[in-house]
């Protein structure tokens, strides 16, 4: 069972690609749901209203501890949630699962959003995929337990820490599907076979 975090933003395209690929998930709303769950997703949206709607009931301690065992996959705003530090951000407090400092909506205007072909690396293959910048931010550094799985025109637009991963753009608003398979896919036990009676 994987959890989508559902307080704010994209959760539900999020869902309808765990739905697609036939992996199980609940929209979590509260920390104690974390429990019930064997990865999350931490999806795009506004990082500032996220980190606030956290606060109201206390999730950042429980999210820090839930990633010392399970994966989390962050998009975007998620990506923001979890890093180390912010630039210039005297209001969000990051959970610091990806040892990464973000530089929020760091594209510039005339770029808030765009769309473009993107090389992402998983377990030594190359997958291209047409992916959504959408007043995307950027990655100025890395610590040494990160691994950089994708570049676009010189800046690092996904990373991996463990069995955790951040994308600077939305791969859920693509129907994208083999992100979201290749981290969940053996963390849930239900699949639509054993279902099928
Ligand atoms: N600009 C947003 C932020 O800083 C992120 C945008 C997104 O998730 N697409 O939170």
């Amino acid at each position: 069972m994987i959890g989508v975090l559902a307080l704010q933003g994209d959760y539900e395209k999020h869902t309808r690609i765990l739905k697609e690929i036939n992996i199980s998930f609940m929209e979590i709303r509260y920390p104690d749901q974390l429990n019930n769950i064997d990865g999350l997703i931490i999806p795009g949206g506004e990082s500032t209203t996220m980190n606030d709607l956290m606060l109201r009931v206390n999730f950042h301690k429980p999210i820090i501890k839930f990633s010392q065992h399970k994966p989390i996959m962050g998009t975007c705003a998620g990506l923001i949630m979890m890093s180390k530090s912010i630039q210039n951000n005297e209001h969000i407090k990051p959970l610091g699962i990806l040892d990464i400092e973000v530089n929020r909506n760091a594209y510039g205007r005339q770029l808030n959003s765009f769309m473009d072909i993107v090389n992402i690396e998983i377990e030594d293959q190359i997958h291209q995929a047409e992916v959504l910048f959408i007043r995307a931010p950027k990655i100025n550094k890395i610590g040494n337990s990160v691994n950089i799985i994708s570049k676009y025109q010189n800046e690092i637009v996904a990373v991996k820490s463990g069995i955790h991963f951040g994308f600077t753009f939305h791969p859920e608003l693509n129907e994208i599907t083999f992100l979201h398979h290749h981290i969940f896919s053996n963390k849930t036990k239900y699949h639509k076979e054993n279902n099928a009676a």
